[in-house]
């Protein structure tokens, strides 16, 4: 059953991480990983996954002409520090 609940808790990990699940599955989920090692660095490596996707997807989906405000704002504020 053990192994049942590991594939239930991978299943679910990427929704955990989201906290989009009812609170007493995440309570499961949570109980779970404390006794799971491999559910833990799964969950972990995910979470790391994740991240850097959205960090690579933030300047695509950014508006047009928000990287060149942020761009110029920078500079601006580098010139008035020197
Ligand atoms: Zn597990």
């Amino acid at each position: 059953m053990r192994r049942s609940e590991c594939a239930q808790v991978r299943a679910k990990a990427s929704a955990y991480l989201e906290k989009d699940l009812s609170p007493s599955l995440m309570e499961r989920i949570k109980k779970h990983l404390d006794q799971c090692h491999l559910c833990t660095a799964f969950v972990r490596s995910l979470a790391v996954t994740v991240r850097m996707l959205s960090e690579t997807e933030a300047p695509q989906t950014a508006p047009d002409g928000f990287t060149d405000r942020v761009f110029q704002r920078v500079k601006d504020a580098k010139k008035g520090k020197d």
